[in-house]
Order: structure tokens, then C-alpha cells, then sequence
């Protein structure tokens, strides 16, 4: 097979209809600064999140950076899941807060309420847990925590674009909700993200801040440049009339997937989550020891028919280079186990089917050939 077949594939529009929406901007000669386009995705965001508030950014990290700077944390401690993109560890560290790493639930990969609970202690100012391949956090159990002991509660959700809990966004939980739309997440504005902050006072803030910490053309404090540009949000415009019709399309593939890897011994899916509606972002396969085969050598079968399925998430934030010479490092052995063993598929829109029963084909023979092996 001649054509590569990449972890996603980034969605856009026709050319037409980009054209069509950027071309006024060669008019206004306005290219960023809350420009028209931002203005009007802002809008179409908070109304397909269902939220009050919204600030679009550059990026998803840049969010999370100053979702982390919205608080005057002053060098506390931050309890996180290592199970996630570095970004998360790193915004925290940049923000001169120590990460304090708690274990991962089985089932669900998040962050494990009762293990986070174990770890407070007076340093700790915020729990930041992530919603990992869209499936949602256990929200109820974090909101009694951050009330119990008086944290804040920021969530990654760079992955949680569109998932309900029990039918509410799940950017109505917590403090303040990150997005990513960054070209490889299911929705992209090329580079972006947005901060959903559930108080208008943490809200004004995050905008200010985000704008060199201006108020009124003065500056109140020290912020950065952290505005989304026109182009990018005229892709989100056209990208998220789309955006219901993709995730179908995902959650076609997913469900094939699925139906295909279910019931097989030794292969762990993600789970199908009680009264939560999921985005169909990922589709990550745990392979236990009793499947007969390690994920590297499935890789490398994948590989050599020219697909490039992603660790994802490994190795763990806490034990990369960076993170783990320079902060205390608890232990979380599920976590630890779990990016031992995942590997992310192939999962987009346009996806082929037969591409999908080649790649379970090639996973559960690879099983089966050890297995005879041995
Ligand atoms: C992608 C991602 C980010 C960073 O988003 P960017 O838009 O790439 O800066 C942060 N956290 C997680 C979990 C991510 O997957």
C-alpha cells in the first residue's frame, strides 16, 4: 500500500468555502486583536458548548498557562495525572507550581478522585486533571474535593471537544475548561484553543491576560500574547459547520473498531462510559500480557504495511527527562503499566473501512502467531 496511514488527519474545509470566508478580511485589513471572525466563532463556541464564556487563544498550551496564571496559585502544589500530552505537566511547571503526580482509574484512564484525595496537603492549590481521549472525568467526585478543601479545579479538556455528561457540556465543570484546536485535534482552528472560565471575573481576567495584561491600553499586570488570529478563526468557523457530521463519521469508524476488538482476551478498549456521550477523539487499545503479543512488535507489523499508530500517552510526563530530574516523582503503577501498553489507532473522518479491518486483521493475528509460537 502506497498511501500513509497517519495516527488522525487534520479536517478542513473545501478551499471554496475558506476563501469565501477569509476574503473579507482583504477589505477590513483586520487580522487579529478580537477581530470579526474571532468575534463570531467566540460566539458559535459558546453556543455549541453551551457556556457563558469563552476567550479563543494561539493554542492550547498557551491555555492552559494562563488558565494556571487566572489564580495566584504563588508556587503551591498542583495535583495532575503524568497519563496525558507533556503540555499538561509543563504549564504547570512553567507557571513555578510543582506537579504532584496521582494515579490513573483503570477503567476510565483519568485521574482517580480517591487517589488525588490521598495526596493533599496544605501546599496543594489545584487539582488539574485531564479528560483523556475525550471520555469524561469523574466531575462530581473533583467538585466535592475542590469545595472540601478549597482548591481550584482547572480541567485539560484539549480532548473533550463535544463530549456530554449526561447531557451537559463538560465545559460547565470546574473553574475553568482548556481546549485545544490545534491541526491534529478533532476540532482545528489550524493552531488554537480556548479557555472556558465559569466565574466573569476569572474570565476578565484570562482576557487581560492574554493581552499583555492590559486594561484600557494600560498595563495592570504582566500577561502575554496569547490572542487567536482572523485566518485561524475563519478556519473554526468553517471547520465547525462541519463538526457534528465529523464526529458521526468518527463514531461510525469508532463503533467498527470496536465491534471488531471487543470480547478479544487480553485487549482492553476504552470504555463506553455510563450517561456520558462521547467524541469519538481516540480509539487507544491497552494489550495485557495475556493477549500474547507486545505492543511493540504490533507496531512494527503496522508499520510495515505503512501505518503509524501513536504511543499515546507514553512515556509518562513524570518520567520524561525533563519532569523527573527536577521534581519528586510519586508512584502511579496503573499509569506506569498502562503507557507500557497503549497504543493509539488510525481515527478520523474519512477513514477507510477496509483500512480498519486491515489494521484489527493485523492486531489479532499478531496475537494469535505468538500465541502458536509459544
Ligand atoms: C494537544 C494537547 C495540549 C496542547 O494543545 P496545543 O493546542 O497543541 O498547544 C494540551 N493537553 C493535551 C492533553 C493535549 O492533547
Amino acid at each position: 500500500m502506497s498511501k500513509k496511514i497517519l495516527v488522525t488527519e487534520s479536517t478542513m474545509p473545501s478551499l471554496t468555502e475558506y476563501i469565501e470566508e477569509i476574503t473579507d478580511l482583504w477589505q477590513s485589513k483586520w487580522l487579529t486583536n478580537e477581530g470579526v471572525k474571532v468575534q463570531k466563532l467566540t460566539k458559535q463556541l459558546k453556543n455549541y458548548l453551551e457556556v457563558d464564556s469563552l476567550s479563543l487563544v494561539t493554542n492550547g498550551h498557551t491555555a492552559l498557562e494562563l488558565a494556571l496564571a487566572a489564580f495566584d496559585l504563588h508556587g503551591g502544589e498542583v495535583i495532575t495525572t503524568p497519563f496525558t500530552f507533556i503540555s499538561t505537566t509543563n504549564a504547570i511547571c512553567r507557571a513555578g507550581l510543582t506537579p504532584v503526580f496521582a494515579d490513573i482509574d483503570p477503567e476510565t484512564f483519568t485521574l482517580d478522585p480517591a487517589k488525588v484525595e490521598a495526596l493533599i496537603t496544605p501546599r496543594t492549590k489545584a487539582i488539574l486533571p485531564v479528560h483523556i481521549y475525550g471520555n469524561a472525568c469523574d466531575v462530581e467526585a473533583f467538585a466535592d474535593l475542590a469545595t472540601k478543601y478549597n482548591l481550584k479545579l482547572i480541567y485539560d479538556g484539549a480532548h473533550s471537544f463535544g463530549t456530554k455528561y449526561f447531557g451537559k457540556s463538560l465545559g460547565q465543570f470546574g473553574d475553568i475548561t482548556t481546549y485545544s484546536f490545534h491541526a491534529t485535534k478533532l476540532f482545528n482552528t489550524i493552531e488554537g484553543g480556548a479557555i472556558v472560565a465559569n466565574d466573569e471575573q476569572i474570565h476578565n481576567r484570562l482576557t487581560q491576560l492574554k493581552n499583555f495584561g492590559l486594561k484600557n491600553g494600560e498595563p495592570v499586570e504582566i500577561g502575554l500574547n496569547g490572542k487567536m488570529n482572523e485566518f485561524s478563526a475563519a478556519m473554526g468557523l468553517c471547520n465547525l459547520r462541519q463538526n457534528d457530521a465529523m464526529i458521526e463519521q468518527r463514531k461510525m469508524r469508532y463503533q467498527y473498531y470496536y465491534e471488531r476488538l471487543q470480547n478479544i482476551p487480553g485487549i482492553q478498549l476504552n470504555p463506553q462510559q455510563n450517561g456520558i456521550e462521547s467524541n469519538a477523539a481516540y480509539f487507544p487499545v491497552l494489550f495485557h500480557d495475556t493477549f500474547g503479543c507486545c505492543r511493540e512488535t504490533i507496531i512494527d507489523r503496522l508499520m510495515k504495511q505503512n501505518i503509524f499508530p501513536r504511543k499515546y500517552f507514553y512515556p509518562l510526563t513524570s518520567e520524561s527527562p525533563s519532569i523527573q530530574n527536577n521534581y519528586p516523582i510519586q508512584a502511579t503503577p496503573i499509569a506506569h503499566d498502562y503507557a507500557q501498553r497503549v497504543l493509539t489507532l488510525p481515527l478520523y473522518p474519512n477513514l477507510e473501512f477496509e483500512i480498519i479491518d486491515q489494521i484489527c486483521q493485523i492486531i489479532i493475528d499478531s496475537g494469535q502467531l505468538e500465541a502458536n509460537a509459544s
